[in-house]
């Protein structure tokens, strides 16, 4: 339906929704600060080796799990998944029925 008016979520739906994008965000956000520590931790000689796996680890693990978010991702009306959308995180309207999700 993608000329019909796109339908508003429910307060119930909206909570959920912005609760997982909160928890896909600060998985993004995390795997950048595991990435930069990573990079300073390799710039910075004599940095004790367990730090940069620590780094690398706290990076990989956040990455994964915002991969894993983004890939589970489900629309909060209808329960239709949309997979990855190129350069957000999530589509505007679900692409099953419309759902705002913007
Ligand atoms: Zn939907």
């Amino acid at each position: 339906m993608p000329d019909s008016p796109p339908r508003a979520l429910t307060e119930t739906e909206r909570r959920r929704f912005r609760v997982w994008r909160a928890i896909l965000k600060a998985s993004l956000a995390l795997t950048w600060i595991g990435l930069a520590a990573l990079g300073i931790l390799l710039l910075v000689p004599g940095a004790p080796g367990y730090l940069r796996i620590a780094a690398g680890a706290v990076a990989g693990e956040s990455f994964l799990t915002a991969v894993l978010l983004a890939a589970l991702a489900k629309c909060p009306a209808c329960g239709g998944s949309w997979g990855f959308v190129a350069g957000r995180l999530t589509p505007e309207r679900c692409p099953s029925c419309g759902a705002a999700l913007a």
